[in-house]
């Protein structure tokens, strides 16, 4: 029996668009950031996945999301940016795992931390060039690197790395994108210029790694476009750069009824029949990802065609209108996968539910069963 919502993961789709990113920069190092549980996907199964298939480099945003990589045996580097005060700093340093660093506090812990556990830190300082998030402002650079400095030479960290953050990469030509390279320089001369050696140094996102050649310096780290989602419109269409989408969503048929013309279907009779007809249930709802927002407007591929959201979006399931379409009870509808069989794609839902193809695949529920296809190892 299948399982109430089943995530279809093609991890061949995976290790394709891994390959892809590689090959469009040009051989540059790539990082496969696979934070939020691979964007839904399925963190260890994916990180092991893009590992196989030539990342030279795993990001994650939290520390456990690292060390939940090491758990599941996943090697090489690993490098996870986004610390809390008190966060898991000596089991990463002692699992080798890179930290980013983003001010002199975070750097005193993850000091404290390195000399604890008697090995050193590897670091990635992670500037802030115009986005005004995470990151140390160019300002405040200086002194962070006396601390990195003085930390080097008591032999807790090394520096390893520089990175930083778009704040408009999903719009290729916004005028921002030129001041933030202009910056990320910058910091770049600064850490040179106080000796450190950057093996790696970091500024493209998915946008940029496909719009943007000048940002690439010497590794990307891309997150959405490794699982076949494009970063936004005005970037393009995932297939537009050979990248298969790795997720398709799906449901059986749970119920099949024939009710009347004029029935008004789901909470709060948001959606009335027009004819006599017959209604499937599909058991997937809003506590699975299904977002509450597509309710009327969500397309499912079932019986070969494609059908809207009848009414509401449920916690745990949906309706929809099948009319004369030949299905049966079991037969699995299609939420989203890829369009090039048919199929709706997650930027179709992100349409329909006013969001973002970001906010569609990382919202999956844990309740949805992952299915791995097509692992070549
Ligand atoms: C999430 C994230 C990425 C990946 O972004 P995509 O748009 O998915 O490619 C890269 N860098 C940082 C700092 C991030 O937070």
């Amino acid at each position: 029996m299948s399982a109430h919502v089943t995530a279809r993961i093609d991890l061949g789709a995976l290790a394709h668009n891994v390959r892809v990113l590689k090959e469009r920069t040009g051989g540059r190092k790539l990082m496969v950031v696979v934070k939020a549980d691979a964007y839904g996907h399925g963190l260890v199964k994916c990180g092991q996945a893009a590992v196989n298939a030539g990342a030279d480099y795993l990001g994650v945003a939290l520390l456990e999301e690292a060390v939940a990589l090491r758990e599941g045996n996943v090697p090489g580097p690993i490098l996870a940016w986004l610390n809390t005060p008190n966060d898991r700093f000596a089991e990463c340093i002692a699992r080798e795992i890179d930290l980013g660093v983003n001010s002199v506090a975070t750097l005193k812990a993850i000091s404290n931390a390195a000399y604890s556990v008697d090995r050193v830190a590897r670091i990635h300082v992670k500037v802030d060039t115009g986005l005004n998030r995470n990151g140390v402002t160019l300002a405040d650079l200086p002194d962070l690197i006396v601390a990195l400095s003085k930390a080097e030479a008591e032999g807790t960290v090394k520096v390893v790395g520089v990175m930083s953050h778009f704040a408009y990469a999903d719009e290729p030509s916004n005028s921002t994108i030129a001041d933030q390279i202009a910056e990320f320089k910058t910091a770049v001369d600064l850490l040179e210029a106080a000796n450190f050696e950057l093996e790696v140094k970091h500024l493209a996102n998915s946008a940029a790694t496909l719009a943007l050649p000048d940002t690439y310096f010497n590794m990307v780290r891309p997150g959405v476009a490794a699982y076949g989602v494009s970063p936004g419109e005005e970037v393009g269409m995932a297939k537009d750069f050979d990248l298969k989408p790795v997720m398709t969503l799906c449901a059986p048929i749970v119920l099949l009824k024939k009710v009347p013309a004029g029935s008004g279907v789901s909470y709060a009779h948001q959606y009335h029949t027009t004819t006599e007809t017959t209604l499937a249930l599909i058991s997937a709802g809003y506590a699975d990802g299904v977002p509450r927002s597509a309710s009327n407007l969500g397309p499912v591929l079932v019986g070969g065609e494609i059908r809207k959201v009848a009414g509401r979006v449920c916690m745990d399931q949906f309706v929809l209108d099948v009319g004369d379409l030949s299905v049966q009870l079991g037969d699995e509808v299609i939420l989203f996968g890829d369009p090039e069989r048919g199929e709706p794609s997650v930027e179709d839902w992100a349409a329909a539910a006013g969001t973002i193809s970001y906010e569609i695949i990382t919202r999956i529920g844990p309740r949805v069963h992952r299915e791995f296809i097509n692992n070549s190892w």
